[in-house]
């Protein structure tokens, strides 16, 4: 039988209880006759944890000392799993992204994995021995530790699976699978048992944080079929793959909320041809990617431009936007921290009409007030204040049925 890569998230391992029960599903796989390998996120709320505490030092610290630190949480946990496997009799070795060749790119706190290098881990495998891996890291080609971004284990996981040829990648996690909605803010919501690589990403990119966007864009990349299920319960869980004939292709397969992002506004810029790459090519210099960008329709020759990003990176962006200000002669900025965005997924969407102007109107119906609105051929986004995005998330999911699988279904 061949090699299975088994991810677990954060909240699986967060105790010793419940890292003795990882060990047990891992020990029952490799009886089973297969070759393990698992990829550990650090404990419970480790990361967030040590977040915390380097912005007590510093509200920008140098990315490259935030990924040492970081990258700190997944090495304790793969050493108590690989400890845990031992106890109950079995082989295992714990191993940080340096150690088995995890290389990525430069781009401290949200790195690319550019290669992976299975040899240490094929040979320890040859071995019979059950291989941890610790997740969410890398090195660079310099020998730096880089970390992959928020929720990065999933990638440290697909990125094995491909590099192994593995059979399958599971990533086991909190909840049964990818739902409709988050279940934690919608509990009707129902479990999709399969889901295009295409609305995936769009789910991912919009904030159901159960799998990390890199994490599907690396598997559609690299072929990996990707299985996310609960490390609790048993169940078939969601599978992630290429569209095939016999799927079901509803018209909205999801909605999706995320809190994790802030606005700034630059007011009174120059209308004129340049302007916005002034703005946004220092931005990039400092590794801060933007996700919606508005520009308004100028009076007097001024325009107001807003966008949105990670709250991570808006202390960052705020002392790179001062600059930009003063030397573009603009009239201000101001930052907001109170948005959210919410969005509806669905490969059905582009051929039916007519479901933005439903989205607005259910927003609408709900006295939500709409700030900017983006739009690919599957997804709306929409950014609204940031008290109301439960509500519009319950809303959505209810107006469009999702826990009515029949009536959104069309067959191909
Ligand atoms: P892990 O620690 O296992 O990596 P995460 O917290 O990163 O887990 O991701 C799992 C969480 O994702 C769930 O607990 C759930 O609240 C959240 N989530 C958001 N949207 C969805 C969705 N559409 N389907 C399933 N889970 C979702
Ligand atoms: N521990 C990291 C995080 O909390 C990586 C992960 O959980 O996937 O983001
Ligand atoms: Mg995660």
């Amino acid at each position: 039988m061949g090699i299975i890569v088994q991810k677990f998230g954060g909240s699986s391992v967060a105790d010793v209880e419940k890292i003795k029960n990882v060990a047990r599903r891992v020990v029952a796989t490799k009886l089973a006759g297969h070759s393990v390998v698992v990829v550990v996120s650090a404990l419970g709320d480790t990361t967030d944890e040590l977040v915390a505490l380097a912005r007590q030092i510093s509200l920008t610290p140098p990315e490259r000392e935030m990924d040492m630190l970081l990258a700190t949480g997944e090495q304790i946990s793969v050493a108590l799993l690989a400890m845990a496997i031992h106890a109950m009799g079995h082989e295992a070795i714990s191993f940080t992204g340096y150690q088995i060749g995890i290389l990525t790119d430069d781009s401290h706190t949200k790195a690319r994995i550019v290669d992976v290098r299975p040899e240490r881990i094929m040979c320890e495998l040859e071995r019979g021995c059950i291989v941890v891996v610790a997740g969410f890291q890398g090195v660079t080609v310099n020998n730096d530790i880089t970390t992959l971004g928020r929720g990065g284990s999933d990638t440290t996981a697909v990125a094995i699976a491909a590099a192994l040829g593995a059979e399958k990648c599971e990533i086991y996690t909190d909840v049964e699978g990818v739902f409709t909605a988050d279940p934690r803010i919608v509990p009707e919501a129902l479990l999709v048992p399969e889901i295009t690589y295409e609305e995936m990403l769009e789910m991912a990119a919009t904030g159901a944080k159960v799998l990390q966007l890199r994490s599907v864009e690396y598997g559609r990349n690299h072929g990996v079929v990707i299985h996310v299920k609960s490390s609790f319960k048993d169940g078939a869980g969601t599978v992630v793959k290429e569209e095939d004939e016999g799927m079901e292709r509803p018209i909205i397969s999801g909605v999706t909320r995320d809190s994790s992002e802030g606005k700034i506004t630059i007011f009174g810029v120059p209308d004129r041809p340049g302007i916005a790459a002034k703005v946004f090519r220092p931005l990039a210099a400092a590794n801060i990617n933007m996700d919606m960008i508005v520009q308004n329709v100028s009076t007097e020759g001024l325009t107001d431009i807003s966008f949105t990003l990670s709250l991570d990176d808006l202390p960052t962006a705020e002392s790179v936007i001062k600059d930009i200000v003063e030397e573009l002669g603009a009239k201000g900025y101001n930052t907001d921290t109170n948005i959210a965005k919410v969005s509806i997924i669905g490969a059905g969407m582009k051929s039916h009409p007519g479901v933005a102007a439903e989205m607005f109107d259910v927003l609408a119906r709900n006295g939500i007030n709409i700030q900017m609105i983006s739009t690919s051929p599957i997804k709306i986004a929409c950014v609204i204040e940031a008290g109301q995005v439960e509500t519009a998330v319950r809303e959505l999911h209810d107006h469009f049925q999702l826990n009515e699988e029949a009536i959104t279904s069309e067959t191909l």
